[in-house]
């Protein structure tokens, strides 16, 4: 017997099984990326296969352990190897390409969200009302807009510090994102206001929304640090907040911004902590 044969053969099959072992913990690493879903079910799956294929090499490998005298005996091995390579190597790119995909879509997200009420940011919100608008005009569907402005909060943080304020800022973004559609934009202006951009939404909807929102605001408490003092009832806080809309006729970004800003401006005007809408709402941004 050829031993250059012999040992070919059988390092082929071994090596495949090697290279399969190695494919499996590259599916485990891409399965721990990846969402539970049904993409979950599907490398699961692929895993199972391949462990059956490792079974399938090795018995291969037992059965044919001394069957390798020539050229022709190594086409086998050598498929054997070919197919381990291949399965290693997407198995591979597989696991590389879900992490560069993930580290843009995270980078991504971190330019358009505001770092600390974990809402979009200014950018993000001129690029979609913009986006809106158009829909607006050429869609024929309402748009209206809600500005938001927390009252008196200089008060908050004069009174308990900044790093309570930014917990005010914290609720307050995670109470809006609880209580808004997901096809709605959140977004922190500037400060302590805050815009909800309300794609096909009519100006009714809005102010109803509005008032909710107004509602559940005064409901919401924030937890005071204990700082040594004795314990103090949790903080409350209320805001105003102006609604504005525009229709396929009268769309146009700045304009319901400054109308959403008025409407804020009267409501801080009439005393605070009441929703105010601009006064010609129902008409700008008509049920479509
Ligand atoms: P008004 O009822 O008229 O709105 O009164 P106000 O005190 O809320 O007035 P104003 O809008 O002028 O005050 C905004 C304050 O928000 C001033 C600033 O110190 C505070 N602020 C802005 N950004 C942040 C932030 O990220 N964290 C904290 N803690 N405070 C902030
Ligand atoms: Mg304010
Ligand atoms: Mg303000």
């Amino acid at each position: 017997m050829d031993t250059h044969f012999f040992w070919f053969g059988n390092l082929m099959v071994l090596l495949g099984i090697a290279l399969l072992a190695a494919a499996t913990i590259k599916v485990t690493a891409l399965l721990k990326r990846l969402p539970n879903r049904e993409l979950h079910y599907h490398w699961q799956f692929l895993r199972v296969l391949i462990l059956m294929f490792i079974f399938g090499y090795a018995g291969f490998s037992l059965l044919h352990w001394g069957n390798y005298h020539d050229g022709s005996s190594m086409i086998v091995p050598t498929i054997f190897f070919g197919g381990a390579l291949f399965v290693l190597w997407v198995c591979t790119l597989s696991l590389r390409t879900t992490k560069v995909v993930q580290t843009v879509y995270h980078l991504q997200k971190e330019a358009i969200t505001d770092p600390l009420m974990k809402i979009f940011n200014r950018r993000y919100l001129d690029r979609r009302l913009q986006e809106e608008v158009l829909i607006c005009r050429t869609g024929n569907r309402p748009l209206t807009l809600m500005m938001l402005d927390i009252d008196h909060f200089k008060l908050v943080n004069d009174r308990y510090g900044h790093p309570v304020g930014d917990e005010v800022l914290k609720a307050l973004g995670q109470l809006l994102m609880r209580h808004t559609r997901h096809a709605d934009v959140v977004a922190r202006y500037g400060g302590e206001e805050v815009v909800v951009l309300l794609p096909n939404t009519c100006g009714n909807e809005a102010h109803v929304l509005a008032r909710r929102l107004h509602q559940e605001v005064a409901q919401l408490t924030v937890p005071l640090p204990e700082l040594n003092r004795p314990p103090r009832p949790p903080l409350t806080f209320s805001v105003c907040i102006g609604v504005a809309g525009c229709n396929a006729s009268n769309a146009d970004a700045n304009q319901l911004l400054a109308a959403a800003d008025m409407a804020l401006y009267q409501a801080k005007q009439n005393g605070r902590n009441r929703v105010e809408c601009c006064p010609d709402l129902r008409l700008a941004a008509n049920t479509s």
